[in-house]
């Protein structure tokens, strides 16, 4: 069945508790990591975006705005840790592979 659009990859590679949280002063400050990504079938095309947002497990505040500066950095240092996979370019090979293979196929056939 042909679908398309956007989805959500969620890793989980910071999950555990990273800095001390600037409202309840516990060191329990985790990150979401999302990566969205456009699909065909759902064969991944290409990574789109990563969405970080810092919560805390304590207060449960979620600093999607980083209005203070350690929040700040934490999400400039996961930005630059986490890498897109490269199975969300999957489709950048398979598509154009099964193109090829059937024209191949085509005009072998002719
Ligand atoms: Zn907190």
């Amino acid at each position: 069945m042909f679908s398309f659009g956007t989805e959500i990859y969620r890793l989980n590679d910071f999950d555990r508790e990273m800095i001390q949280c600037p409202l309840c002063a516990e060191q329990s400050v985790f990150v979401h990591t999302q990566i969205s990504y456009f699909q065909i079938s759902d064969v991944p095309i290409y990574a789109k975006g990563k969405h970080i947002v810092p919560q805390c497990r304590s207060c449960n505040s979620q600093f999607r705005d980083a209005n203070f500066p350690e929040i700040e950095q934490l999400i400039k240092t996961v930005d630059e840790e986490v890498k897109k996979p490269w199975w969300l370019y999957l489709g950048t090979i398979v598509y154009p592979a099964a193109i090829l293979v059937a024209l191949l196929y085509w005009l072998s056939i002719q």
